[in-house]
């Protein structure tokens, strides 16, 4: 369950003493519960007397137990939060997603973190498509018309990082490096910065309801049973730039 505290409030504005329910900790696999996170929301009070509202910087943990995530908004070092970390030491192991939460002080950063830490679980579990997806793609791949693929074979690109069915990390001959990614929401491509390490462009993205623009451009209707991330893979490294991976993706 989601922890609450009461806590007593002076409004900054006309200094009423009223008491508050905060959040010290929040289970964020609940869609309304991650949404007062990213709404800016989350532990903010209106003062029973002149109904300002107020953002209280009040420290508290964020979890999605499902995905193993936890991250602390930590506004200042605070020895509850620390007595709680020293509680999941000893109970969950050094090494659990509890015990080695990121500690953040920053609001913004806080949200980005959970942000980075749900696409990396994301692409963890996006082993395989649905069904479903396949069925559609294939489907679609019959109704092409053979057309002559006129591009150079040879591929001019490097493959570093590639999980079948999840995701792909090409560098361009240009150096540049794009991310493939599959999931059950989607595909998206997206530029990465730091020798490969921060996402700093989406290239293109097409959810699950726009999936066929993605299969008209990157389709091998040679491969009709091609999983969707190779046919994307195979046509992007073809591509020598990030600028042509978009022309390429804009060209449909
Ligand atoms: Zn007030």
């Amino acid at each position: 369950m989601s922890k609450q505290v009461q806590a007593q409030i002076r409004c900054p504005n006309c200094n009423h003493q009223f008491e508050a329910t905060l959040y010290f900790s929040i289970w964020i696999e609940y869609p309304e519960n991650r949404k007062l996170i990213f709404d800016d929301k989350i532990n903010v009070v209106t003062c029973s007397a002149c109904k300002s509202k107020t953002k209280l910087p009040f420290p508290f943990l964020c979890t999605n137990v499902k995905e193993k995530i936890a991250v602390w908004y930590e506004p200042y070092p605070d020895a509850d939060v620390e007595k709680d970390v020293q509680q999941y030491v000893k109970h969950t192991g050094p090494n659990s997603f509890y015990a080695t939460a990121p500690r953040i002080r920053d609001w913004n950063a806080f949200k980005e973190k959970i942000v980075e830490l749900e696409q990396r679980t994301g692409m963890r579990q996006a082993a395989e498509w649905s069904p479903e997806m396949r069925e559609k793609f294939q489907g679609f791949v019959q109704s092409l018309k053979k057309k002559q693929d006129l591009r150079p074979a040879k591929p001019v690109a490097e493959v570093i990082n590639y999980k079948p069915g999840a995701y792909c990390q090409i560098k361009l001959a240009s150096r540049e490096r794009v991310l493939i990614s599959c999931a059950q929401t989607g595909i998206k491509i997206v530029k990465l910065g730091l020798g490969g390490l921060i996402p700093t462009k989406t290239i293109a993205e097409w959810p699950v309801a726009q999936i066929e623009a993605a299969i008209l451009i990157f389709a091998d209707e040679s491969k009709p049973t091609q999983h969707p991330l190779d046919a994307i893979k195979n046509k992007l490294t073809l591509c020598s730039s990030v600028r042509e991976i978009e022309q390429l993706c804009k060209g449909c």
